[in-house]
């Protein structure tokens, strides 16, 4: 039922609740109290002290209402007012005041027993409680916001706590009994969850605060139960997929490795097979790939492309910027060297005759496989036989962009890896990737060294400078990063090019380039082949090198203002050097007066190098909401769960939906019309 018909709720409270997300009187019931407050214990007036915050309660002995005094202008009884009351509860006395809220004079009259909840402080020798929440007691009153636990909510403009407890409980009185509950009374019961109306009422208006915490369990799980139940549905409709099965893969591994000029780990042989596995299924593999920055997921993904080449299909593999694409290329040729692969690259940038042939050659299948960037994903694209879809870095790409690869594949369903290099515990990863399958590399290929962080302010920098000096000496490259928030941004362009002039002359005879998002690819590119060729010493770039870029002989980098950044992206940086077995270091400079937060941020990286670690530091240090809106887990959000700390609860709902969606994949069953009918709601409103 739409709230508008709810007593008390006008058009205009109607638009404000609105803004909450709140439209019905489900979403409603469901806008649950974020804190408590016990309101419980009544004090005598006598007993309290200056300055604590209490529940009295009282009978009011005199009321009056009066301008400020200083408000010459004062015309009206409304604005600009103070409504007294001097009240007493018989112990003692006291005296309310509240600002500009001369209406009460129609609510508090004198002889009225009140119930108040206010601050005492003593003003000009009197108790004074300024602004309290009160409830004038009558015999037909149920003390909503005073007298017992009292929840509550983010409130936005033109709410208040007190006509929100109001409507919320004459929802639950009544309407709840039109909400079906659902969860199944099985699993309730088996778990030892409230119903829902219990749990309604209790979250909302509880007698203890354990009460309060129970009800708050149920509806945890109860979000958690349906996210895992849409996870495992959607995981049964890729099992209706028919995909192509691609077979023969132990001969690929070692064409592969045959061609490689190195072993993989024993990590990377893990997740080639888990993933070989998949393939050889005739429905599509849905598996994400997580391996820390430099683990060596690039083989994992040409091992995917080049099984369906082996099956006469196509590939697809996308990647987020035109640096990483041209990398990926230079990759392939190597690897597949000798294996006749007619591999092309597809980005915006290419001219349009260019582009049209490769149309033409994807979809006369002329084509093998196509790297690209986002523009793989446009309409006018269309493949023959696309067999295996992979998508690296995928977290830089939108879920709708997502999902808009694998299907260009019909009338069969693509194989789809997608890869990550920010990696998570798997406990979230379940939660935010449920319907996916994962396969974690471990470890980093050997004689890895990790970077020695250091961590330097301002007054450093002629002590960098000269430790560069000393790296270059001894033959190694140098990234200078800057933290360019805009790249579209002149200015910041601006600066960037002084920069650049000026670190010319300070690292004369050694060569700097310059590198940013803006350029033109075959500046890019240009650029890019000078600093591998060591033509370039030193880079002085902005994070486009964040994703993939892959030098190995560029040892040091520095970071100015790393307080800008996100520890995922520090991280991400960080990978950029530890490509070779030569010890990296990572110099971070930060500036003057940053954030506690910030501080935070640079501690973590200077001490911790797993970026499993990093995560999870970095997801506490966020928070969830602001760390999963980042992931666009396209699952639906979290409202009261936290993955960190309902880890057991998550476990409980995936196993449970689990077999809930094993035995009865349509919900068809009468126990399990409750969910049916919950899931057709979600999507219908
Ligand atoms: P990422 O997981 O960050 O995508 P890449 O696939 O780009 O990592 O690999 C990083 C570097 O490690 C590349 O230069 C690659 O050639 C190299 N590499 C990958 N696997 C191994 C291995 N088993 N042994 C040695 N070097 C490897
Ligand atoms: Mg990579």
């Amino acid at each position: 039922m739409n709230i508008r018909y709810i007593k008390g709720v006008g058009p205009s409270k109607e638009k404000v609740l609105n803004r909450l997300g709140i439209y019905t009187v489900r979403d409603l019931l469901y806008y649950f109290p974020f804190r408590y407050e016990d309101r419980r214990d009544i004090k005598q007036i006598r007993d309290i002290k200056e300055g604590e915050t209490a529940l009295v309660k009282v009978k009011v002995v005199s009321s009056r209402l009066r301008p400020f005094k200083y408000k010459r202008w004062w015309k009206g009884a409304v604005k600009n007012s103070i409504f007294e009351a001097a009240v007493s509860d018989g112990t003692s006395m006291a005296r309310c005041v509240w600002f500009n809220q001369g209406y009460l004079k129609n609510y508090i009259k004198t002889g009225d027993e009140l119930l108040i909840y206010g601050k005492f402080k003593v003003y000009k020798g009197i108790f004074q409680v300024s602004s309290p929440e009160f409830e004038v007691l009558s015999a037909e009153d149920n003390f909503l916001n005073v007298g017992r636990i009292v929840g509550f909510y983010h409130l936005t403009k033109g709410l208040r706590q007190k006509f929100l407890r109001k409507i919320i409980n004459y929802c639950i009185d009544n309407f709840s009994n039109d909400i079906e509950d659902p969860l199944p009374y099985y699993i309730r019961k088996q778990l030892n969850l409230l119903n829902i109306y219990k749990s309604l009422r209790s979250i909302h208006f509880p007698n203890s605060l354990e009460e309060a915490y129970n009800a708050r369990q149920r509806f945890v799980f109860e979000e958690l139960f349906i996210s895992q139940i849409l996870v495992y549905i959607r995981k049964a409709k890729y099992h209706l997929r028919q995909s192509i099965p691609l077979m023969n893969l132990d001969k690929l591994i070692s064409d592969i490795e045959n061609n490689l000029p190195f072993k993989l780990t024993n990590s990377q042989r893990k997740v080639i097979e888990e993933v070989a596995y998949d393939l050889s299924k005739a429905h599509p593999m849905h598996r994400l790939l997580q391996g820390d920055v430099g683990s060596g997921k690039t083989i994992v993904a040409c091992f995917a492309l080049a099984a369906a080449v082996r099956n006469g299909c196509q590939a697809a593999f996308m990647a987020p910027t035109e640096v990483l694409v041209y990398q990926h290329f230079e990759t392939l040729k190597k690897v597949f060297k000798g294996f006749g692969f007619r591999i092309k690259i597809l980005t915006s940038s290419l001219p349009s005759k260019e582009k049209e042939s490769i149309y033409k050659g994807l979809e006369t299948a002329k084509i093998d496989i196509v790297i690209g960037t986002h523009s793989l994903v446009e309409d006018m694209i269309k493949f023959k036989k696309l067999g295996v879809v992979v998508i690296d870095e995928q977290h830089k790409f939108g879920v709708a962009q997502r999902a808009l690869l694998p299907k260009k594949s019909s009338p069969y369903a693509a194989h789809c890896l997608v890869m990550s290099a920010t990696p998570i515990p798997r406990s979230l990863a379940l939660s935010l990737y449920g319907d996916l399958d994962i396969s974690v590399i471990k470890e980093l290929p050997p004689g890895r060294e990790d970077a020695d962080t250091i961590w330097v302010d301002e007054s450093k920098r002629e002590w960098v400078y000269s430790f560069i000096k000393d790296k270059l000496k001894e033959h190694r490259q140098a990234y200078i990063v800057y933290p360019l928030i805009e790249e579209s941004s002149i200015e910041d362009l601006k600066s960037l090019s002084r920069m650049y002039d000026v670190l010319k002359d300070e690292f004369a005879p050694y060569t700097v380039g310059v590198f940013h998002g803006k350029m033109k690819p075959h500046d890019k590119e240009r650029i890019i082949r000078d600093f591998k060729e060591n033509k370039i010493n030193i880079l002085v770039s902005t994070t486009v090198i964040e994703v993939g870029v892959n030098i190995e002989n560029a040892t040091v980098m520095v970071v100015e203002n790393p307080e800008r950044f996100g520890l995922a992206q520090l991280h991400q940086l960080r990978g950029r050097i530890k490509r070779s077995t030569e010890k990296p270091y990572f110099i971070i400079i930060s500036g003057p007066n940053i954030s506690d937060n910030a501080k935070k941020r640079l501690e973590v990286i200077s001490k911790v190098s797993d970026g499993f670690k990093i995560a999870e530091e970095d997801l506490k240090l966020r928070g969830p909401g602001d760390f999963f809106g980042s992931m666009q887990s396209g699952l639906f959000p979290a409202k009261v769960s936290d993955p960190l700390k309902d880890i057991s609860a998550l476990k409980n709902a995936r196993l449970l939906a689990y077999r809930v969606i094993k035995k009865d994949p349509y919900l068809k069953e009468s126990c399990h019309r409750c969910i049916r009918e919950y899931l057709h709601y979600r999507m219908n409103r």
